[in-house]
């Protein structure tokens, strides 16, 4: 979802942005006009999240999985190794496309309980010769999320928050490099956040296609060719709602409040039980099944005939998934609970 005010707003400044006579899909990059967009779009992401004057925020292309390229084809050649945390389908990629450019190495895998869980830090293997640590803060389809921030010692952190960004507090100053594909938290489709230490561009390998490469994206403040301007003027009216709601600390206190009252029903019943370890559970992603794949689809289709859409888990973990991601109003998420609760009963 995006926050019902983001769409309306843009709705209403589709064909004049705010008298400037077009819309924001007709204009120049580099107009007066835009750049506004795109520099205050820039400054709140740097305001909402704390971002330090270390980092640098770029805009690129795409999708989070061009990331899983780019991130060892600019930061691996300083040692020639790196380790992954493989918590999911989507940090299991990450490392498979690592591989072509450099020496992986297993930091931990949950791989053994169907990434139910999230390990411990006394669980990581680390390398002191790695060139970074990488994991996956939130695993959208087997609905975990890391509970701490891994430490690592010197060596750079590395981490894809694509399904949990701005859903909480995050001390930037910790990571090397953050990523996000924006379309659960930022923005629509089309784009991934990056935000990295500027001291770790600059040793990519000589081959990186340059709209790939760190240091030319901060050189040329992520303007080097065309960015997707529509993309990032939403994102621009999506963190002025964060904002308006209280910021990332807001968006935490309503991503607990919403996925407890969901992981409540899950503990309470006896039809639906929750597949993640208590511990290891995700606020943005809820996955649950029934005894059964045949009642899970029962499920699934009455639900949607009552009007919860997507509910239907990944093909890789089966079950269900409801996904409450920032703008998702706490009563979807109670009428969500109501709707098991009622199913249930009526299904004794
Ligand atoms: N990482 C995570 C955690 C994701 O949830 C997704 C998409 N669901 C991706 C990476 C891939 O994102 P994209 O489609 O933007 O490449």
């Amino acid at each position: 979802m995006l926050p019902l005010p983001v769409l309306e707003q843009a709705a209403a400044e589709m064909t004049n942005y705010r008298g400037s006579g077009m819309s924001v899909m007709e204009m120049s990059h580099r107009s007066k006009v835009y750049l506004e967009i795109f520099e205050e779009t820039k400054d709140d992401l740097r305001r909402l999240m704390r971002i330090p004057g270390s980092h640098e925020i770029l805009f690129m292309q795409g999708g989070a999985t061009l990331q899983f390229s780019a991130v060892p084809m600019n930061l691996i050649g300083k040692t020639g190794i790196a380790d992954y945390a493989v918590t999911g389908n989507f940090s299991g990629a990450a490392m498979k496309e690592a591989g072509k450019y450099g020496e992986i190495r297993t930091a931990c895998s949950s791989a053994d309980k169907n990434h139910t869980y999230i390990p411990q830090q006394g669980d990581l293997s680390l390398s002191s010769d790695a060139s970074y640590f990488y994991y996956c803060s939130n695993n959208t389809i087997f609905g975990t999320e890391w509970k701490y921030v891994p430490g690592t010692g010197s060596v750079p952190l590395v981490c894809d928050m694509s399904s949990n960004i701005l859903s909480g507090p995050v001390d930037v100053s910790k990571y090397g490099l953050i990523f996000a594909g924006v379309q659960k938290n930022m923005a629509p489709a089309g784009m991934a956040v990056v935000i990295i230490d500027k001291s770790l561009a600059g040793d990519e390998f000589a081959l990186t296609p340059k709209l790939m490469s760190y240091k030319l994206m901060i050189d040329s403040d992520s303007m080097h060719n065309t960015p997707p301007c529509y993309t990032i003027y939403i994102l621009g009216l999506v963190l002025k709602w964060v904002g308006k709601q209280g910021g990332v600390e807001a968006m935490a206190r309503a991503a607990a409040e919403k996925s407890k009252i969901l992981y409540d029903v899950l503990d309470d019943s006896k039809m639906f039980t929750g597949c993640a370890v208590p511990s290891s559970r995700s606020n943005m992603n809820i996955t649950f099944r029934t005894s059964s794949e045949e009642l899970d689809a029962k499920f699934v289709k009455e639900a949607k005939a009552a009007g919860f859409d997507n509910l239907k888990g990944h093909r890789l973990t089966g079950g269900m998934r409801a996904s409450i991601y920032n703008a998702m109003p706490v009563e979807g998420v109670q009428k969500l609970a109501e709707f098991m609760r009622e199913y249930e009963l009526k299904s004794l």
